[in-house]
């Protein structure tokens, strides 16, 4: 928060120059020391006239509207302030997601996963059995375009029935989440089975039920085969997004605060390119 307050005291919008006595029109630069009092024809059939009427016009816009940057209702402070609504409302947002709300996930029985087999010919093919249901997943294999070259795909389920693992005790919500987070957790289990097996080592053994859906120390929340809590990974996903999208927030709002102070310096230079103008439009008119 400090650096926020440090940022907002240092971005405070930069007052314009002190008004000197209102210009006469045409200008309506505020500061503006015109010349001595001239007649431009209102309209005028010279080309270069014209041409140097348009050029003043957009200088007096442009000064204008860098001057009225201070209004409260000017686009420059309406972007300011929605610019600082939406920072708050990130900051908002990282503040209720932290730290993570702490779930109670029930822990699952310890029973063994049983007669864990991997074959790798002709295509990967994991098998096991908890509790007496059996469990087949298998990989698709797609040839490349040479026919030549194996591209590893995922395992798919061949024969899958997470019900018969979820305790009769719970129902509802709670087992619906059990049984979408057992599918990801089996999934884990058998690609980790078929991995190993490809790199020469033991399929897991001594796994059990409670293995598969470990509540995750710091969110409470089912860990899959692994250890990977898919609810810490999502929440560092998020806050990280978060994080990204004020630091983008602050930046466009430095430069925009920037761009202004540039403009303001320019006021000067600006009111010398007007007095030009005239002058030019006046020498024309008086050849
Ligand atoms: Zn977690």
């Amino acid at each position: 928060m400090s650096f926020l307050k440090r940022f907002r005291k240092q971005s405070e919008p930069v007052e314009p120059e002190p008004p000197s006595p209102p210009p006469p029109a045409p200008s309506k630069a505020k500061g503006f020391v015109p010349p001595p009092p001239r007649e431009i024809a209102p309209a005028s059939s010279d080309p270069r006239v014209q041409r140097l009427e348009q050029r003043l016009h957009a200088l007096e816009n442009e000064i204008e509207l860098v001057e009225r940057s201070a209004d409260p209702d000017s686009p420059f402070q309406q972007r300011i302030t929605v610019l600082g609504a939406t920072l708050s409302s990130i900051e908002d947002e990282i503040r209720r997601a932290t730290p993570l709300e702490r779930l109670e996930r029930p822990s699952l029985p310890s029973t063994p996963i049983e007669n864990v087999a991997v074959t790798l010919e002709p295509t990967p093919d994991v098998r096991f059995s908890i509790d007496g249901h059996r469990f087949d997943y298998a990989e698709e294999i797609d040839w490349a375009e040479r026919g030549t070259q194996i591209v590893r795909g995922d395992l798919l389920p061949v024969e899958l029935n997470v019900d018969p693992l979820i305790p009769t005790s719970l129902d509802g919500t709670m087992r619906a989440e059990l049984a979408a987070h057992l599918d990801r957790s089996l999934f884990a289990f058998a690609t980790d089975a078929r991995d190993r097996v490809i790199e020469g080592r033991e399929p897991p053994s001594g796994a059990t039920l409670a293995d598969l859906a470990q509540p995750c120390p710091e969110c409470g929340d089912w860990q899959l085969w692994g250890g990977v809590s898919p609810r810490c990974l999502e929440h560092e996903t998020r806050l990280r997004e978060l994080a990204a999208e004020r630091a983008r927030i602050l930046d466009e709002r430095t430069s925009e605060l920037e761009e202004r102070q540039r403009q303001v310096e320019e006021l000067p230079i600006q009111r010398r390119r007007v007095a030009q103008t005239l002058a030019e439009i006046e020498a024309l008119q008086s050849a």
